[in-house]
């Protein structure tokens, strides 16, 4: 299968905090959109690796993605060995996309920064023919997404470019609180972490709203390049 966007994140609900708006505009526009998660997230303080899937199918049904997997690679301990990259670069030649969103090239979770730098490698990898991989008993075709971007997360980052989600921002609220046990909920008896309260929820809408309002639209999603972006027109360019 061939999609023109994939978004890989180190954990279920890394995609949604940081390009939820972007994937949301994307499928409603009639692209084609594949999620990965690396880890199933089963060293978070709160909830479980069990509830922690069943939020991220929900929050698939809310932003409309139709393809997601999840690697299971080791929460907390990610790593840019062979056999990390190995597993990307399959997953890169199975959906073949042009453009590849990833983790923020550094950020307060560890697992983050590890993430960006092992998909960029891995990017990178399947672009080579003489690394060959299988998938269901047959050679696959090498890949190499034309653009990766780097959504930003917890960590402010000055992002390289914006993409406007002006109609999207409630779509992505309603995704990320798709967790249910990850983020703020007034009624749970779970540990306070950093990412469940009150002042982290409203972050998500009062960053969008200022890179909207640095930018000229309501509301943004930023992110970083690894290579020069150059323009084919100037239609798209908010003014
Ligand atoms: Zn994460």
């Amino acid at each position: 299968m061939k999609v023109d966007f994939l978004a890989i994140g180190a954990h279920p609900d890394d995609v949604e905090l940081g390009c939820g708006g972007t994937l949301a505009k994307l499928i409603s526009e009639g692209k084609s959109v594949a999620v990965v998660d690396l880890t199933r997230g089963e060293l978070g303080t709160r909830g479980t690796d069990e509830t922690r899937a069943q939020e991220a199918k929900a929050a698939c049904e809310i932003l409309g993605i139709s393809h997601r997997e999840n690697l299971g690679m080791k929460d907390g301990f990610l790593k840019n060995s062979d056999e990390y990259q190995m597993q990307i670069v399959k997953i890169i030649r199975k959906y073949r996309p042009d453009i590849l969103f990833c983790n923020a090239i550094d950020d307060r979770h560890p697992d983050h920064a590890k993430a960006a730098k092992l998909v960029s490698d891995a990017c990178f990898l399947a672009g080579l023919k003489k690394i060959e991989t299988e998938l269901n008993g047959e050679n696959q075709e090498v890949w190499r997404p034309k653009q990766i971007f780097h959504y930003i997360q917890w960590k402010h980052i000055t992002p390289d470019f914006v993409y406007d989600i002006s109609n999207f921002i409630d779509k992505k609220i309603e995704a990320c609180l798709a967790y249910k046990t990850q983020f703020y909920d007034p009624e749970s008896t779970e540990p306070i972490t950093p990412i469940a309260t009150k002042d982290f929820l409203e972050s998500l809408t009062y960053r969008a709203q200022d890179l909207g309002r640095l930018s000229g639209v309501d509301f943004a999603e930023g992110f970083t390049t690894e290579k020069l972006l150059a323009f084919k027109n100037f239609d798209g360019i908010v003014c």
